[in-house]
């Protein structure tokens, strides 16, 4: 709690050390297969069998012998009696004998006795009334055209690690390894609630002092796309015991709860004077721009963020310290958006000892990437966040950047558009 000298004020880095001490991951859960796309994987993954799982053909072919064809050549040409035909999925009915062919398809065993595959192009194939056979103008390589059991993935090796996440392609692979099931991370339930007596839905129309609550939409998608799953949203006026009222019930609703706004020093904040209601919950002012006055705590064993009603606020505690925490509730190993060092187009203020966040777009220049600010960095404003394609950080330490300086980024969206 606050005394006289104001609420707790703390770097970025403890912030962020705190909240992510508060977000061990939710217990797992498993789903069928076509449900696991984006979500964590919660145990390294360890092949139960061979991929391929048999010796196969990677072409359409004739299966045959290399020692059957040592000598062809277009001027000594060698003919095979042509045994049998193996779709995929059909096995020979018997080993491949001297001086026989079997006509194979692309992924059909191959047949015992056979170490090659010679494609139908590279050979002529003569029907007769004594039965097929096949013309063959070179030698055959030892494996031509195989793809032996295991080549692609041996039984026991671990392709999928702990906290990874799941691309349809790891899925592929997780399905032809005959995972129809997946033990993943739930989908964290989280409640919105905004407050504000000058807030208006997206659909009413504006009136004077009036503007509508862009930051609950906002947050609902940024919640759903970082994996979470939005189970409450709700406004309150600037009521203190409104809010602590409705935060309650959304609290026994969710795993997390985020607030919008009324966590600043002014007169009619209701979360900061309704907090002592909700109990374990704390203000902090966090060393960081913007988002600098939020609550956080873990009222109930729930997680509970106070986030400031500004937009470029909420956005920027949402990607460096909420999502964080709602990936790591998942079970993920990679927390962030992806980071790419990016130079600054122009020269950065800010101070050491604060943590700052700037909307930038960012544009090619040779090898490397140049971020210039996209729009003031007003907290209040919401075009520059919408324009931006990565939040810049300027670390803790760093008195500003200089123009040129190497820097990282968050990236937010594909750059170039
Ligand atoms: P507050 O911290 O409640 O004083 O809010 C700071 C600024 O953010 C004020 O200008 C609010 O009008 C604005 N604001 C608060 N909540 C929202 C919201 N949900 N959507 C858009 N703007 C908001
Ligand atoms: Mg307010």
């Amino acid at each position: 709690m606050h005394g006289a000298a104001g609420p707790e004020l703390i770097s970025f880095r403890t912030a962020r050390e705190r909240v992510l001490a508060a977000a061990a991951p939710l217990p797992a859960e498993t789903v069928p297969l076509l449900e696991a796309r984006g979500r964590a994987l919660r145990r390294a993954f360890a092949a139960g069998h061979d991929l391929p799982p048999f010796r196969n053909s990677s072409m359409d072919g004739y299966a045959v012998a290399t020692q059957d064809l040592a000598g062809a050549s277009a001027k000594a040409p060698v003919e095979l009696e042509v045994v049998d035909v193996l779709p995929a999925g059909r096995l020979a009915s018997h080993p491949l004998g001297h001086r026989q062919a079997m006509r194979i398809m692309t992924g059909a065993m191959v047949p015992d006795g056979a170490n090659a595959v010679v494609p139908l192009e590279d050979c002529e194939r003569i029907g007769g009334s004594s039965g097929e056979r096949a013309r063959f103008i070179r030698p055959a390589r030892h494996d031509e055209n195989i793809r032996p059991a295991g080549r692609d993935l041996r039984t026991g090796e671990v392709p999928l690690t702990e906290g990874r996440e799941l691309s349809p392609y790891d899925l592929a692979l997780l399905g032809a390894l005959g995972e129809s099931r997946i033990g993943v991370g739930p989908r964290p339930r989280c409640a919105i609630l905004s407050t504000g007596d000058e807030l208006l839905e997206i659909d009413q129309a504006l009136r004077p002092g009036a503007i509508r609550d862009s930051n609950r939409p906002m947050l609902a998608l940024l919640l759903e796309e970082c994996g979470a799953r939005v189970v409450a949203s709700a406004r309150v006026g600037d009521d203190p015991a409104a809010f602590a009222r409705r935060a309650r019930e959304l609290l026994d609703q969710a795993d997390v709860l985020l607030s919008i706004g009324g966590v600043s020093a002014g007169d009619f904040d209701p979360v900061k004077s309704g907090l002592d209601r909700l109990g374990d919950v704390a203000l902090w002012r966090v060393a960081m721009k913007p988002g600098r006055p939020q609550a956080f705590g873990r009222p109930g064993g729930r997680l509970f963020f106070g986030l400031p009603g500004n937009p470029a606020s909420v956005a920027c505690v949402f990607e460096t310290l909420v999502r964080p925490a709602l990936r790591r509730l998942q079970g993920f190993a990679e927390l962030d958006r992806p980071r790419v060092p990016v130079h600054a187009a122009e020269a950065i203020a800010s101070r050491a000892g604060r943590t700052d966040f700037l909307r930038v777009t960012l544009e090619r220049r040779g090898e490397s990437w140049w971020a210039k600010q996209a729009g003031e960095q007003t907290s209040g404003h919401v075009a520059p966040q919408s324009r931006a394609h990565a939040l810049l950080v300027v670390p803790e330490e760093s008195p500003g950047l200089l123009a040129g300086e190497l820097a990282e980024a968050l990236l937010l969206r594909r750059p170039g558009a």
